[in-house]
């Protein structure tokens, strides 16, 4: 890649939440192994985000790479209408495994957002086959993130979200505050206190609850407590109202349980899974419910649930999730979460102190770094890469989530980088 290559992409082609007016300088990647990011110039970088989330076994993963190269050879793709095929059947059957025994009805989606339209959909469908089709809002907290489409946008938190951009156009949701007892701190069960009110003023009107179990992901990189989401389990019980986790950043591993509904040793109703799914190699998302409300959803006069993507059940991106699931079901996922757990806490602790440092939370193989005032994106993003590491904050954010197989060498490294960066910044 030269500059000739760079200016091309700064004048044509539109990265996540960028300005074509103004765009952000963008780091050519030219190959990736292991935690390690090669740039054009031969440059590497040990990668801090895992591609958002999703690179769980680390990149160029011989087993992953292989199960990408068999599928190849036998096709890349065929419709899911009328046809199966053992790419989906494989992975289905690991998904069924790996959740709890309710959740046994999976639907395969193209993307993390689109797993959430399918949910929402799910609910929607629902209640419209038990004759209460007034049930039709959605009910969450603030500070949550469920994609960029619309009916995701709509359960986005209402201030950093983009309600403003397009309020007449988002379907008006209801928000609670969001929980403010820490994973680690005590639990104020005034916690609760609000949402209980929504839910008794609104329970006829709701169709569902959405909320990220334990971990909220892009809305604020919040950690709170288990209690809260037991809470919300109860409520919606109570209520008649469905259960949606969105385990999209927190399936798989992340938080130190397979899934984040485990902290709380509930089951919710509908959950949907995205970005580890398929080890960061392409993109999948899988909607997984319950046979009771998989059967009710087909009781409407449609008779049928009315989704159905062109690429649903891609056999390249089955067979690569099936084998990345493969790894987890064998592999040390448990033993290396705890570690770099353990070690994010041990070495993000002294930034407390900092003056510019707001708060420091770990959960599993998640690091947050809150700072007192957001960050200039263009010049700390250059100060990682000149400490030979690859982190991308986000307003007062410094997050890491690393690889499962990052060893304590270069944990320490990204650590360390991260205290230098930060602290510089006084
Ligand atoms: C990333 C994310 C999504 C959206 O997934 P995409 O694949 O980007 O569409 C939804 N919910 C949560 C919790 C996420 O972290």
């Amino acid at each position: 890649m030269n500059e000739d290559d760079l200016q091309f992409d700064r004048e044509h082609i539109w990265h996540p939440y960028t300005s074509l007016i103004e765009p952000l300088p963008c780091y050519p990647v030219v190959s990736a192994e292991g935690v390690r990011l090669t740039l054009s110039d031969g440059t590497q970088l040990i990668d801090g985000m895992s591609s958002w989330w999703s690179t769980i076994h680390g990149y160029n993963h011989p087993r992953l790479n292989q199960a990408a190269k068999d599928q190849i050879d036998k096709m890349s793709h065929v419709m899911f209408g009328g046809i199966t095929h053992p790419a989906a059947i494989d992975l289905c059957r690991r998904l069924v495994a790996m959740t709890a025994p309710s959740l046994d009805r999976v639907f395969l989606a193209d993307s993390g957002s689109v797993a959430v339209e399918v949910a929402i959909k799910m609910a929607l469908q629902y209640w419209v086959a038990k004759d209460a089709p007034q049930k039709n809002r959605l009910m969450t907290v603030e500070h949550g993130y469920h994609g960029d489409t619309f009916a995701a946008m709509s359960v986005c938190d209402p201030v950093n979200g983009m309600h403003d951009l397009f309020s007449g156009v988002l379907t008006q949701q209801l928000f609670a505050p969001a929980p403010q007892s820490t994973y680690h701190g005590d639990w104020q069960s005034s916690d609760l206190d609000a949402l209980k009110e929504i839910f008794e003023k609104n329970h006829q009107q709701v169709a569902a609850m959405i909320i990220e179990p334990i971990v909220q992901g892009a809305g604020g990189m919040r950690i709170y407590h288990p209690n809260y989401l037991k809470g919300v389990r109860a409520l919606c019980d109570q209520y008649d109202v469905l259960l949606i986790c969105d385990e999209i950043a927190t399936g798989f591993g992340r938080t130190g349980k397979l899934f984040g509904y485990e902290h709380a040793n509930i089951v919710p109703d509908i959950i949907c899974l995205g970005k580890a799914i398929t080890g960061g190699y392409m993109t999948l998302a899988a909607t997984i419910t319950s046979q009771a409300i998989g059967e009710q959803i087909c009781k409407t006069k449609a008779g049928v649930f009315m989704h159905g993507p062109t690429f649903m059940a891609n056999p390249l991106a089955c067979a690569v999730a099936s084998e990345s699931l493969a790894i987890l079901q064998q592999g040390d996922w448990q033993k290396q979460v705890c570690h770099i757990e353990q070690q994010l806490i041990k070495e993000l602790a002294p930034l407390k102190d900092s003056k510019v440092v707001a708060d420091v939370r770990v959960l599993g193989a998640i690091g947050v770094i809150e700072l007192v005032n957001a960050v200039h994106m263009i010049s700390i993003q250059q100060a990682f890469v000149d400490e030979g590491v690859w982190v991308r904050p986000f307003g007062k954010l410094v997050y890491i989530m690393p690889a499962y197989t990052m060893c304590p060498t270069d944990l320490s490294t990204l650590t360390r980088a991260i205290f230098r960066v930060v602290t510089q910044l006084i």
